[in-house]
């Protein structure tokens, strides 16, 4: 029996739990991060508020103890709370995302980590496991052994064996890292007279939401530097959002240069150590700008002021897996909840921005030119229904030509084409039977370079089958379709003097090298270079005149809602690396369907042309943005259980005036990862929100364990 005067507090711990539970404590505060009693274990949670008293404060358990961390503030908590009720995810799973790192709420102590040893013994054996750990020791920090094991794929025992021998040394890694801070006073370049009026706009603005749109090249990341400065110089935080971390090489340079230091980075590529780093230094106000993935969202800023995310239109903004949400949309939340500005950068807006643009919600500022008088390059199709390529090759009369005259000249060029791998399917020539994936609705795509054929879904791999497991001959598989490494053959047969590199996100192996090959690039120690969108994404290459398309139509096969939207963004971003200094660029696009109002408007540059005309067919179709969409996903290895209950969910689906459901239907992937699947699709008008008419609905049937269930408001994949 407790005999001091307790108080209850709601404590909120990182499990998808409902809600928070109760504990008695005392000296605990809202905010605060605490140690508490679940079951037999302990558990670290924060103090969400008072109890809510549904038990008696006699039978409480009583909060172990406070951690030597800062409080998470009450706008993160809001945040959380918000993020929670628009996604349907439970609190407690969005409140994990704000406290990734469970070991930056440990106290203290030192870290000892495995370095490169500086005199490794001559003649020490060295099998292909001990390689690797060598391999990620050159490329990195030091690691702690976990880490270090784990990234290498070995067992500790190799990681001790090889300190023994003498290959690795211990270091006690620094607790803190010292942050240096990145100073707003810093002298910037001179701002051209648009670039001026535009960073003034956004510095004017203590809050709402600012489209910053403007051409690629025309100096929007100059534009919102100025912004971060000025945030700087008024003692707040600042956080840049960019969609694919693993890319951000040039962007940290062009930062140091701006500010005279690096900002704190947060992504999935940190090591545990520097997560704890630069999460404590977050947490404390000693990381001035945080440079980060979506998650870098839900990080215990004590002080933000500003939020940037860089190329909104990308889809990588959108998790799709445990909560799903779309960061662009949670940041704008995040902005509004603490009344501080948030500026959306683009070349090409998502329609739901500009929607809110012209809905008055959100303002806008224009960068129209390309700095430095660089002219947009010209873009012109190619009509693959005349100007055929070869047989099994890929590549047009047309755009061979072009590219023989831009490598003639000492330039280089880029072949895009967005599927990784030799070939897309493989099937036998005796009987059709085509390749897939055993555990996933998908086919196996070839990897020549690994000698594998892969799953893109699961990462499901085999060898090339000897012979067709349905006909039984032998021999008789053929590659269909061309993925980059086969337009790499083709390309190196008819350049063979040419420089060529491939550059897609599993050939190289991490950021790290993805870096150093844009650099390469920049150098102009490449002439030919071949691609998936990896490189389509914000890179500078000054000498780069030429792009090639190789299949501009193929992201609009799906057909899903946004497929012309999304082909047209990122054919313009691809386009966007042509011609960016003295140079002009050119762009050709290989397409069976030039008539194609993405393909016009990438001709005649026409976006807004584009833009209106797909409003038109949402606004008709009463789609996003102008209609609400939700999914639901049900999954099971059961396939009976999985049907059984799509069809319990089906009786009881909402329905009303603006509101349809579809389904159940097997989903498109009606297998994944070994899961049949199914999904519902709520439709409603945008006023009226989704969010308690699933709830309702979700309540009325009770979910076996075997089945999962997967809410996804505002669906990007309908797969
Ligand atoms: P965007 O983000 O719009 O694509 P960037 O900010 O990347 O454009 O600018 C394109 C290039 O022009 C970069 O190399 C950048 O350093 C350079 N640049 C832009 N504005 C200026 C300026 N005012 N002074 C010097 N260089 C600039
Ligand atoms: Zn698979």
């Amino acid at each position: 029996m407790a005999d001091s005067p307790a108080n209850t507090y709601a404590v909120l711990l990182p499990l998808p739990l409902a809600g928070c539970y109760d504990y008695a404590g005392e000296d605990v505060a809202a905010g605060d991060f605490v140690v508490v009693p679940l079951g037999s274990r302990e558990q670290v949670g924060v103090v969400w508020g008072p109890g809510t008293g549904e038990v008696a404060l006699a039978r409480l358990k009583y909060v172990i103890g406070r951690l030597d961390v800062p409080p998470l503030p009450e706008i993160c908590r809001r945040f959380i709370d918000r993020v929670a009720a628009y996604t349907l995810a439970p609190p407690g799973a969005v409140l994990r995302m704000a406290m990734s790192v469970s070991a930056a709420l440990e106290p203290t102590r030192e870290i000892s980590a495995w370095r490169l040893a500086s005199n490794p013994p001559g003649g020490a054996k060295l099998t292909a496991s001990r390689k690797r750990v060598l391999d990620v020791l050159a490329d990195g920090p030091p690691r702690p052994t976990g880490e270090l094991a784990r990234e290498a794929g070995v067992g500790t025992g190799v990681i001790k064996a090889m300190a023994e021998a003498g290959l690795i040394a211990a270091v006690s890694l620094p607790q803190r890292l010292p942050f240096a801070l990145p100073d707003g006073d810093h002298a910037g370049p001179l701002l051209s007279a648009d670039q001026r009026k535009a960073a003034d706009a956004l510095i004017a603005r203590s809050s709402g939401v600012t489209l910053l749109d403007g051409v690629t090249g025309s100096g929007k990341t100059e534009v919102y530097f100025e912004a971060v400065a000025a945030a700087l110089r008024a003692g707040k935080q600042a956080l840049v959002l960019l969609p694919e971390i693993a890319l951000t090489g040039q962007w940290l340079e062009r930062f140091e240069q701006r500010f005279g230091a690096r900002p704190a980075e947060w992504h999935s590529d940190l090591s545990s150590v520097e997560r704890r780093t630069a999460w404590r230094a977050i947490a404390n106000g000693q990381a001035r700008v945080v440079v980060g993935a979506r998650s870098a969202l839900f990080l215990p800023y004590p002080d933000l002021g500003l939020i940037v995310v860089d190329e909104e239109h990308e889809q990588a903004y959108k998790q799709e897996d445990g909560v799903s949400y779309q960061a662009r949309d949670m940041a704008v939340l995040r902005g509004h909840l603490a009344s501080i500005p948030v500026i959306l950068v683009s070349a090409t807006p998502s329609l739901e921005t500009l929607q809110n643009v012209s809905a008055g919600r959100y303002t806008t500022l224009h960068l129209p030119d390309r700095h430095a008088g660089a002219a947009l390059p010209k873009v012109a199709a190619i009509d693959l229904r005349r100007d055929r390529p070869a047989r099994q090759r890929w590549l047009s009369p047309a755009l061979v030509s072009a590219l023989e005259l831009t490598l003639g000249a000492g330039e280089q060029a880029l072949l895009f084409l967005n599927r990784r791998g030799y070939a897309p399917l493989t099937l036998c020539r005796a009987c059709g039977h085509r390749l897939n994936c055993p555990n996933c609705t998908a086919w196996l795509v070839e990897h020549r370079l690994t000698g594998r054929l892969q799953c893109h879904h699961c990462g499901y791999q085999a060898r090339l089958p000897e012979t067709c497991s349905q006909c039984g001959a032998a021999g008789s598989f053929a590659a269909c379709g061309p993925g980059v490494e086969r337009l790499a053959e083709e390309a190196a047969a008819l350049f063979p003097a040419a420089r060529m590199a491939t550059l897609t996100s599993d050939t190289l192996g991490g950021p790290r090298a993805v870096s150093e090959m844009i650099d390469r690039i920049a150098r102009h120690e490449v002439d030919l270079l071949i691609g998936t969108q990896i490189v389509a994404k914000g890179h500078h290459f000054p000498m780069l005149t030429l792009v090639g398309v190789v299949d501009a139509d193929l992201g609009l096969a799906g057909g899903d809602l946004r497929a012309a939207e999304r082909t047209y963004q990122l054919l313009h971003q691809v386009a966007g690396r042509a011609g960016r200094a003295e140079r002009p660029g050119q762009v050709l696009l290989q397409t069976y369907d030039p008539d194609h109002p993405v393909m016009r408007a990438m001709v005649s540059d026409d976006r807004d042309g584009l833009i209106a005309y797909e409003l038109a067919e949402r606004r008709t179709h009463a789609m996003p943005p102008f209609g609400r969409l939700a999914a639901l996903i049900l999954s099971s290895h059961d396939q009976e259980r999985l049907d059984q209950i799509a069809r319990a969910l089906a009786r009881v689906a909402p329905s009303g005036p603006g509101i349809s459901v579809l389904g159940p239907a097997p989903a498109p992937m009606a297998m994944l990862r070994g899961r049949h699947r199914r999904r519902f699709l709520l439709k409603c008008r945008r006023d009226i929100a989704p969010q308690p008419m699933i709830r309702d609905w979700l309540a009325k049937v009770k979910l076996p364990g075997v089945v999962r269930l997967q809410v996804d408001i505002d669906p990007y994949s309908f797969l």
